[in-house]
């Protein structure tokens, strides 16, 4: 997550907020409504076939969004028998019931009876800006139906019966998909333009890729034209029309040479994690890169000359390149070990990581005041920011790893594995991941084009 700049993390969480907002305000509402509570809707979830769709099948956002509020916008399109019809109207901000009702020249009457059916916690009527309500009259002028959906998936809809009005609260069911990718990455693609040119319908499931694999991969130093990555995911249907995506469900990433398989494991329906095929987390214990800079300016070397002093001496970390500023996170969970000033290293900081490991931080410009000696820090927590400070030519930090004493390249060291499922967890873990990538390989197979470019459909 810290490898990405401020704005787009923003962009995402604010899509992220957007997507999921409905649920959570839900779960804020009074809970008196008889409404099942959401997280049955998990338990509903059907997933029948895995569907591979048109591999270039671009959605933008917008367009969704709009294709939802056009299907979603109303639980009951039925006609009214009488042939009036469904009126639809848009909560203003500060809107209230009877202020709708007046504007409609519905009859006060008629408010009555739908505040005599409501559920005893929704008398208030809060009503939220933006969303419909959807009302009809009969011949004679009152109300007939009446039906408020405050999120996507709830509705609370009013029936006349006689002389007063019904309550019913409807969820609508969620059917999740499997859906198969595999994505190419071009000359000038990211992996969210690739992702979204190879049928990916929204931004929100390709951001999830970096994030899971931000321990193993550098996103914006090492993808290259050529990597790919296939995906496993739930796409979520609502009335056989598409919703949003759901979660990933696997993962295999290209990258150069090497590929990074990641899996989501569910232990009794209860979310354990991501986990790499052979059972270990996908968070690992140290960060490949503890700052987000723009380019190395110098490498691990055990002979160098030096840029300040002119002689032979090693280079024994890694310099990044970054603008003065640029936060810098602890590499892992550890303890503070010095925290200081001197000519040489600058403002610096050394990490205590346990094992016999240790990084150290240089030339930083200032050192963040929760940074203490003695005191924890937790992994990609934010310890100071980039300077030059010390014998320096130019704003970087200098960045060190240490096994027991010694000195080793942070670029290539074999980084330890994340923390390993439990004895009883691996079997059934590894059995399941195999379905997954066996299924992933005849998809594979069978996609219809591994180049979706190339294809106009
Ligand atoms: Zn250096």
């Amino acid at each position: 997550m810290r490898k990405f700049p401020v704005k787009h993390l923003i962009t995402c969480s604010l899509l992220i907020a957007a997507l999921f907002g409905c649920f959570v305000f839900f779960t804020d509402r009074p809970v008196a409504l008889n409404v099942e509570e959401f997280s049955s809707l998990d338990s509903e979830f059907a997933r029948p076939s895995v569907t591979m769709g048109s591999p270039n099948r671009y959605w933008d956002n917008s367009s969704v969004a709009e294709g939802l509020a056009t299907h979603l916008d109303g639980f009951n399109p039925q006609e009214s028998s009488k042939g009036q019809e469904n009126i639809k109207v848009k909560v203003k901000s500060g809107d209230t019931l009877s202020a709708i009702f007046d504007r409609s020249s519905i009859d006060r009457e008629d408010l009555a009876a739908v505040r005599e059916a409501s559920p005893p916690h929704w008398k208030s009527m809060s009503l939220h800006a933006g969303r419909l309500l959807e009302y009809r009259l009969d011949e004679s002028g009152s109300l007939e139906f009446f039906e408020y959906s405050p999120e996507d998936l709830v509705a609370y809809s009013f029936t006349r019966t006689g002389d007063s009005m019904s309550f019913e609260s409807k969820i609508r069911k969620v059917v999740s998909n499997e859906t198969y990718r595999w994505v190419t990455i071009k000359r000038g693609d990211s992996v969210i333009s690739a992702g979204l040119a190879a049928g990916v319908r929204q931004e929100k499931t390709l951001w999830r890729i970096p994030k899971l694999l931000q321990w193993d991969i550098d996103f914006y130093h090492d993808i290259h034209p050529g990597d790919s990555f296939q995906i496993l995911y739930y796409e979520n249907f609502v009335d056989g029309v598409y919703y949003e995506d759901g979660e990933i469900i696997a993962l295999q990433f290209q990258s150069g040479n090497r590929s990074y398989s990641l899996v989501r494991y569910e232990d009794d329906g209860v979310f354990k994690g991501y986990f790499t095929r052979e059972g270990y987390a996908a968070r690992k214990r140290f960060l490949r890169t503890p700052v987000e800079y723009t380019r190395i300016s110098s490498g691990f070397s055990l002979r160098r000359l030096h840029p300040i002093s002119k002689t032979m001496k090693p280079h024994l970390g890694i310099d990044f390149a970054a603008p003065t500023g640029t936060p810098v996170y602890a590499a892992g969970d550890g303890i503070v070990e010095k925290v200081g000033y001197n000519n040489a290293n600058g403002n610096y900081i050394y990490l205590d990581h346990g094992d016999g490991y240790r990084t150290k931080y240089l030339h930083l410009y200032k050192t963040d005041p929760s940074v203490k000696k003695g005191e924890k820090v937790k992994q990609g927590q934010r310890i100071g920011s980039v300077g030059m400070t010390g014998l320096a030519t130019g704003p970087h930090l200098h960045y060190e790893f240490l096994v027991h004493g010694e000195h080793q390249n942070p670029a290539t060291i074999h980084l330890p594995e994340g923390e390993p499922l439990s004895e009883d967890e691996i079997e059934r873990f590894q059995a399941h991941a195999d379905e997954l990538y066996g299924r992933m390989s005849a998809l594979k197979l069978e996609y219809p084009v591994s180049d979706p470019k190339l294809v106009n459909r």
